[in-house]
């Protein structure tokens, strides 16, 4: 990945922000699961790495090992057997590893990098991702999602110093995986469409450079749709590819405003929903792309329907809002008042805006037909049960998932537009 290109593009950015990254460098090929310890030794890596992988992943980047050990790496090993969930305690036995190491080497996604990105932040040590599916955009995150006492917060960590995939085994990878990176991709459509809204109705700071980059490489993702399916080593790395660069335009924005709006919020709330209840809540970018199928439904039946605005308080009480929520995340929710961002929104500006905001639906968003076609063709999950997601959760998680947000969303208005969200689902 070119990532000097991308930083000469953001060069004194017409947006007035400066816009930096930490990571040195991005691979992502044939063969480079063999290339491993020559790109870390080239990088500047100490030769004490601390490993760390689960049965699966380790297979199947196999090696990986060779590789390292070829180039005079001696490579301490902690292997999982199969990690779901990434866990305050599995950061807290990572980091008790790192002591007598140089570097953290995280083989695998998700959790696995989750848990890693934490303990090299905390234990300041060099750190690289070897991805071997495109499963979620977090890749090139700084924060990481941890579960304490059932509820999962972010938490900082350290950008990886180094990125690579193999796109053998990407394009190996269950298509489960590989569509759920398609289905975290979809979503920047609307992450991007919401914070164009905070910047119309807020005067949020917006980067349109960001937004371009991104969204270029949403499109290029969506042309190779027919191909995710199948073991195709150029569908796998592209999807890769969108993949990290959605989390450097979010590192490069200092904001995950180019990759989550609402639907980010409608899986959160679904995700946190099942884990307060003990539910394997399921894949990210799987839950995340049904999501999008729904709040890209609705924001633009919204737009097409909604012709004039009348601005009102909120129908929605407290107790309401609060009632859809367990005693534990109650604390977490009050943190976030999201009433209090509705009120930040000036009545008559929202008003003024509004054919703006509808005319920008309308035009950024993508056709319902469309999105689910190309959906279907990767494989990806559109539908509420694919994820179990029952009526009742469904509705709650439409209804409430803005009071899990802090940074506004069209939906935190909706109340005040007297409007509800399920007038709006077909
Ligand atoms: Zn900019
Ligand atoms: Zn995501």
């Amino acid at each position: 990945m070119d990532l000097k290109g991308i930083l000469k593009r953001l060069e004194h950015c017409a947006c007035g922000q400066q816009h930096t990254f930490d990571i040195k460098a991005v691979e992502i090929g044939h063969g480079v699961v063999d290339r491993v310890g020559a790109i870390l030794q080239e990088a500047g890596f100490g030769k004490r790495l601390l490993l760390v992988a689960d049965d699966h992943t380790l297979r199947v980047a196999g090696g990986v090992l060779p590789s390292l050990q070829q180039a005079g790496f001696s490579v301490k090993k902690w292997i999982y057997p199969n990690l779901l969930y990434a866990r305050a305690e599995q950061v807290r036995e990572v980091e008790a590893l790192c002591a007598d190491v140089d570097a953290i080497l995280s083989v695998g996604t998700g959790s696995l990098n989750d848990i890693c990105r934490v303990a090299a932040k905390n234990c300041h040590k060099a750190f690289c991702i070897f991805a071997t599916a495109p499963s979620m955009d977090g890749f090139a995150a700084d924060l990481a999602p941890i579960i304490e006492n059932n509820f999962k917060t972010s938490w900082p960590g350290k950008q990886p110093d180094v990125i690579l995939a193999d796109t053998t085994i990407l394009a190996n990878a269950p298509t489960e995986l590989k569509a759920a990176g398609f289905g975290d991709m979809v979503a920047k459509y609307l992450g991007i469409f919401d914070w164009k809204v905070a910047a119309l109705l807020l005067d949020e700071h917006y980067c349109p450079a960001i937004a371009d980059l991104t969204m270029e490489s949403v499109k290029r993702m969506l042309s190779l749709a027919d191909r995710v399916t199948a073991q195709d080593e150029e569908a796998a790395g592209s999807i890769m590819e969108s993949l990290v660069l959605s989390g450097l335009a979010m590192k490069l924005a200092a904001s995950s405003r180019p990759a989550s709006g609402a639907e980010h919020a409608v899986s959160h709330y679904w995700e946190c929903y099942k884990l307060s209840r003990g539910i394997w809540p399921e894949f990210h970018g799987k839950k995340v792309g049904v999501a999008t199928v729904l709040m890209n439904r609705i924001y633009r039946n919204v737009a097409q329907r909604v012709e004039h605005i009348t601005v009102g308080t909120s129908p929605l009480s407290k107790e309401e809002v609060l009632a859809a929520f367990t005693p534990m995340q109650i604390p977490e929710v009050e943190k976030i008042n999201a009433f209090a961002i509705a009120g930040r929104v000036d009545p008559e500006r929202l008003v003024k805006k509004w054919p703006e905001i509808r005319q920008l639906a309308m035009s950024f968003l993508p056709d319902d037909g469309e999105l689910l076609s190309l959906m279907k063709r990767a494989g990806a999950a559109t539908e509420p049960e694919e994820v179990r997601v029952d009526t009742d959760l469904l509705i709650k998680g439409l209804r409430y998932h803005p009071f899990m947000k802090s940074r506004l969303l069209l939906t935190h208005l909706f109340p005040m537009m007297g409007l509800d969200v399920m007038d709006f689902l077909q």
